[in-house]
């Protein structure tokens, strides 16, 4: 009892009052790291739809629909994608990257699908 009362009373008193240390998702942001490989991204303006990302992915988690010389689509499917970096590795534009964000789970794959870059014809609609 006394050992209770000069050792795991004060830790026990000490735990209560200090802050939590789980984190607050799913109820809030989720917070990784800087290096963590999340969700891929890109600088759209950059993109010459040269499908090097493409080509390269270990995954078939991008797409290039092209509609004429100067019109594509560069599609992202985040539920295939393996986290691997390789489109980062093999645009030579500097154009798509992985970022840090969270993919967060989903019964509908299709709701994750993103157009990365959607180029139109200068002039075009
Ligand atoms: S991170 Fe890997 S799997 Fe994901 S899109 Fe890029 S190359 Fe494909
Ligand atoms: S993201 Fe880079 S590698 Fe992929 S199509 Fe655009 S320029 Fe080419």
């Amino acid at each position: 009892m006394a050992r209770f009362r000069s050792t795991l009373l004060p830790e026990i008193l000490r735990t209560l009052l200090r802050a939590p240390e789980t984190v607050d998702y799913p109820f809030g942001p989720a917070e990784l790291q800087a290096g963590y490989r999340g969700r891929v991204a890109v600088h759209a303006e950059r993109c010459r739809g040269c499908s090097l990302c493409v080509r390269d992915c270990p995954a078939m988690a991008l797409e290039l629909e092209r509609d004429g010389k100067d019109s594509y689509r560069l599609i992202y499917h985040p539920d295939r994608c393996a986290y691997c970096g390789q489109c980062e590795l093999s645009c030579r534009f500097d154009c798509i990257y992985l970022t840090n964000e969270f993919v967060p789970g989903t019964a509908d794959r299709e709701s994750l699908v993103t157009v990365l870059v959607d180029r139109k014809p200068e002039g075009g609609t």
